[in-house]
């Protein structure tokens, strides 16, 4: 089933299937995933679901970097950064 608008109460629709979502841990370390991107197209509200298995910087940072850099400054590239 497709995420829900609360405000609007429409399904939302898929509008990318590889939106990449990167931690910033405490510790300067970093870890990626993808998922899909959803968004309701009455109030534009925008959501990330269905996520892979996360990738660590630290196991392979040259693929990290491959991973991720393509999607810096991009719509389909958010920050969780938990230092804050
Ligand atoms: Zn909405």
């Amino acid at each position: 089933m497709r995420p829900v608008c609360v405000k609007c109460g429409e399904e939302m629709r898929c509008e990318r299937n590889n939106h990449v979502v990167e931690q910033v841990g405490t510790h300067g370390d970093y870890r990626m995933t993808f998922g899909d991107r959803y968004g309701c197209a009455t109030c534009k509200q925008q959501v990330v679901v269905g996520f892979g298995r996360p990738i660590d910087k630290y196991e392979d940072e040259q693929r990290y970097a491959a991973l991720t850099d393509p999607y810096r400054g991009s719509e389909d590239h958010t920050v969780i950064d938990i230092r804050r």
